[in-house]
């Protein structure tokens, strides 16, 4: 019953100021941009999508900034907090680099053996730094200030706290190939047998929490690899079979998605892995241009006059 799910393919949260952004996720914390593009529904907007050197899956974190809006609540129903993995030994570097940048950060803590660093973004997301003594040969993004043995090399983790967590641990071992690992008080770990890294879903459970709402400095919806478009249309039809409503595939230029509202309350969406961020321009220039889809190909001057700069 179970189909091919590989792990976290992407995280896509609401910003507020683009710039600001940018500014924190290029330089604050060291991500490549590796796509810059619009939303698809809304062109005048910026699409940004930040990840590792190639862009892989399972590194990504992408954006649509609208400046001025309002701050989302956060609580259950929602993916709460996102992590990333970096290097054993790195946390006081970043420690230091978030008094340096003025971020708002928590001093570490442990959860389940491993080092936990919590910080906000500008926008009052909550994000993560883990480090952890698990392989993970993902290899990272460095700038002049972060280099490599520091630096983010892509998710480890996404917390979902839900109001009960017995339906969406259902369907991860079920059908999405997670195994329950460990747990602790409310906390539930669900690990993916499929793949060694972005393997891991925190489920916690606040049956008294207030339900999230999903604006500013919120996670929109969270989203899982799948090889193709093959093991995509599988995955589909047993959540069809399952009684989920799920979307038709959708073309994203860079992967094809399907979308559903999973028990907990949470967007959930299955992608593929191809065909990338190389599917329109080359490896070493990811992130430098503005790249549209075809259909807003002839708007491109009006476009570019609304986005604002990014730097
Ligand atoms: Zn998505």
């Amino acid at each position: 019953m179970s189909a091919n799910i590989l792990g976290l393919h992407h995280v896509t949260a609401i910003a507020g100021n683009a710039k600001k952004n940018y500014e924190f996720y290029t330089k604050v914390l060291g991500l490549r941009i590796v796509k810059k593009t619009v939303n698809f529904d809304d062109p005048g907007t910026y699409h940004l999508y930040y990840g590792n050197e190639t862009g892989e899956p399972g590194t990504i974190l992408t954006f649509s900034p609208w400046d001025g809006i309002r701050r989302g609540r956060i609580g259950t129903g929602q993916a709460t907090s996102t992590s990333f993995s970096i290097p054993e030994h790195s946390a006081s570097f970043w420690l230091n680099r978030f008094q340096e940048y003025d971020v708002i950060y928590d001093n570490s803590s442990s959860r389940f053996e491993e080092e936990v660093l919590t910080f906000l973004d500008p926008d009052g997301l909550k994000l993560e730094l883990v480090s952890h003594s698990s392989k993970d040969e993902r290899k990272p993004w460095s700038t002049s200030e972060i280099s490599q043995d520091r630096a983010l090399k892509g998710f480890y983790n996404v917390t979902l706290t839900l109001e009960g967590y017995e339906g969406t641990a259902k369907l991860l071992t079920e059908l999405f190939g997670y195994e329950l690992a460990d747990e602790h008080i409310n906390r539930f770990r669900f690990v993916n047998k499929n793949s060694e890294t972005a393997n891991i879903i925190d489920l916690v459970c606040l049956p008294s929490g207030k339900r999230g709402s999903v604006a500013g400095g919120s996670v929109h919806h969270i989203a899982f690899r799948v090889a193709n478009e093959g093991e995509q249309l599988e995955a589909r039809e047993k959540l069809i079979e399952m009684g989920y409503n799920i979307t038709p595939q959708l073309d994203r230029n860079y992967f094809k998605s399907v979308y559903f509202r999973e028990p907990g309350g949470v967007l959930f969406e299955i992608a593929t892995d191809l065909p990338g961020f190389t599917a329109d321009e080359e490896a070493e220039n990811l992130g430098q241009e503005l790249k549209l889809p075809e259909w807003l190909e002839p708007r491109r001057k009006e476009i570019g006059n609304v986005l604002p700069k990014l730097s």
